[in-house]
């Protein structure tokens, strides 16, 4: 994902900062058992001195020494140990805390970008706390199948509004557990407010909790940020633009409601296109049926949608006007 340096560098001093409030916390909490139990100073300094001493005889190779040091130092950790319970702490009292354990706050991992920095860096760019807030509440975890009928049945899909979304369901799990492995393109279609966006928030909540970058737009915010490419020609807008096709997963929420033009249409093709060919998934919602695609987006683009996305169709009552 391309950064901009001022960008690159406020995500650095957010792990700076970390650390240094994680090494404070360490020895805040250092200094506060020193007052409770001054022994425990005592054992750090004696195992400060004998480890000393341990590094000198490593050198000089000297075996018997060796031992009888290591014996001396576990005997005194044993001690501090049992000082520190006795006082009514857990032993990582004073162990580092991490925000993210894989990567120790460092940001990389093997000299690699840890999943936290590629997600810091999706959440500086595209300030997703809106989506993350929505994310908290819409997820399989609180996912509600007694809001969908079992009574009424499809006459195209011969299923109930329940069936159809315990299917949908089922094809949205399998997608993001085999999504490492296979970077498949869904397309959600059905009426307003049938749980479309509820489902693409599911999947976006599963692949961001395992480190995927995941972009959520609605179509008419997507086709502002092409706008703004093409005419603001600011380093910002370049960034956001690439990282739409560089991103693991993009979300597109309510294809359809965007003022559609030649442009646009042109844009979305592209936007669909390019993603195919770097291998990235996109998720598309929309109102409009397959038929309706092929009238409003060009030809290719609704080839492209028939031959390279997974339709699921929902049906069911708008649950926005459920109690
Ligand atoms: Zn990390």
């Amino acid at each position: 994902m391309a950064l901009t340096n001022s960008q690159f560098d406020s995500i650095r001093r957010e792990y700076d900062k970390r650390q240094f409030e994680s090494r404070h916390r360490v020895t805040d909490h250092i200094e506060e058992l020193y007052k409770r139990s001054p022994r425990i100073r005592e054992i750090d300094r004696s195992i400060a001195a004998l480890s000393v001493k341990q590094a000198q005889k490593l050198l000089d190779g000297d075996q018997s020494a060796l031992k009888s040091l290591r014996s001396s130092l576990r005997t005194l950790t044993q001690e501090k140990d049992s000082l520190i319970q006795s006082l009514g702490f857990d032993l990582d009292y004073i162990e580092p805390s991490y925000h993210c354990p894989d990567c120790k706050d460092t940001g990389y991992v093997n000299g690699k970008k840890c999943h936290c920095f590629t997600q810091a860096a999706i959440d500086l760019v595209y300030t997703q706390s809106n989506l993350k807030e929505v994310l908290k509440r819409e997820n399989f975890d609180t996912f509600d199948f007694h809001l969908f009928s079992d009574e009424v049945v499809d006459p195209v899909t011969n299923l109930t509004p329940h069936e159809s979304m315990q299917l949908a369901v089922d094809k949205c799990k399998y997608y993001v557990e085999h999504f490492s492995a296979q970077r498949r393109n869904l397309f959600f279609t059905g009426p307003t407010g049938v749980g479309k966006t509820f489902l693409s928030n599911c999947i976006a909540k599963e692949l961001l909790d395992h480190g995927f970058s995941v972009i959520y737009f609605t179509a008419t915010r997507l086709f502002d940020v092409f706008h703004n490419n093409a005419y603001n020609k600011s380093s910002e807008a370049s960034d956001t633009y690439q990282n739409i096709f560089n991103c693991d997963l993009l979300i597109i929420d309510d294809l359809g409601t965007e003022v559609s033009n030649a442009y646009t249409n042109s844009q979305l093709f592209t936007c669909i296109n390019e993603r195919l060919l770097r291998n990235n998934a996109t998720i598309i919602s929309s109102n409009y049926g397959i038929g309706e695609i092929s009238q409003v987006y060009s030809e290719r683009t609704f080839s492209r949608i028939m031959k390279s996305f997974d339709l699921i169709k929902l049906t069911g009552n708008d649950l926005r006007l459920i109690g």
